[in-house]
């Protein structure tokens, strides 16, 4: 069985898949997926070089993120033309991993972590989606103090994500992580009997 997991930054996400695995499910975590295609050798990573220059590279041939961080950011353009390279990629790549482990072993778990599911327009992929959820107030408070952020910079974080409620409302499945971890951690138990795990 597939299923999709998001949320929002500093809503629990990891906390919450961390649980899942723990239970028995198989992973599939989008970042990481998102991180291998910017690897040396990988034709996403040249693509990249062949629009941006190698100005983005640094002299042993990985990814400077932070030169490319600095020219996406400031042009909206940029990063557009950027995702356009590396998103087809990461989606191809998570489909062929969940249908993969899927097929392995069609009755257990494969949970796919995808911080921006909804923003990439990956919810398509899913028949049901697990929103890991906490009022933005409690979403700010958090990224404050897991970042070491100010409430502005937390704040202009949050509005780069498209709302929680939104996602909220989305969802096939809501787990609140306002409460305790005991509280969050009872809900993943609920949803894994749900689903006949
Ligand atoms: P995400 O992966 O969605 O960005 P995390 O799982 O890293 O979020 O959680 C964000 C922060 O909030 C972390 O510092 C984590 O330890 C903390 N946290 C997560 N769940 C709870 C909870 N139920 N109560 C208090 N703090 C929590």
């Amino acid at each position: 069985m597939i299923m999709g997991l998001t949320g929002g930054i500093a809503s629990g996400k990891s906390t919450v898949s961390a649980w899942f695995v723990n239970k028995g499910a198989r992973l599939v975590d989008a970042d990481i997926i998102a991180r291998e295609v910017m690897l040396p050798g990988h034709p996403v990573l040249d693509a990249a070089v062949k629009r941006f220059g190698e100005g983005i590279l640094q002299p042993d041939g990985s990814l400077n993120r932070a030169k490319l961080g600095e020219i996406v950011f400031a042009d909206k353009e940029a990063l557009q033309a950027l995702n356009a390279i590396t998103h087809p990629a990461i989606r191809k790549e998570i489909k062929a991993r969940m249908h993969a482990l899927e097929e392995e072993d069609p009755r257990r778990l494969t949970l796919v972590d995808i911080p921006l599911l909804y923003e990439s327009e990956l919810d398509n992929l899913f028949e049901r989606i697990a929103v890991v959820y906490v009022p933005r107030e409690v979403q700010r408070e958090r990224l404050m103090a897991r970042n070491g952020m100010t409430e502005v910079q937390a704040e202009s974080r949050l509005k780069a994500q498209m709302d929680i409620e939104e996602k909220r409302r989305r969802a096939t499945f809501v787990i609140d992580n306002s409460g305790s971890p005991e509280d969050t951690k009872d809900q993943v138990d609920e949803l894994w009997d749900r689903l006949g795990l």
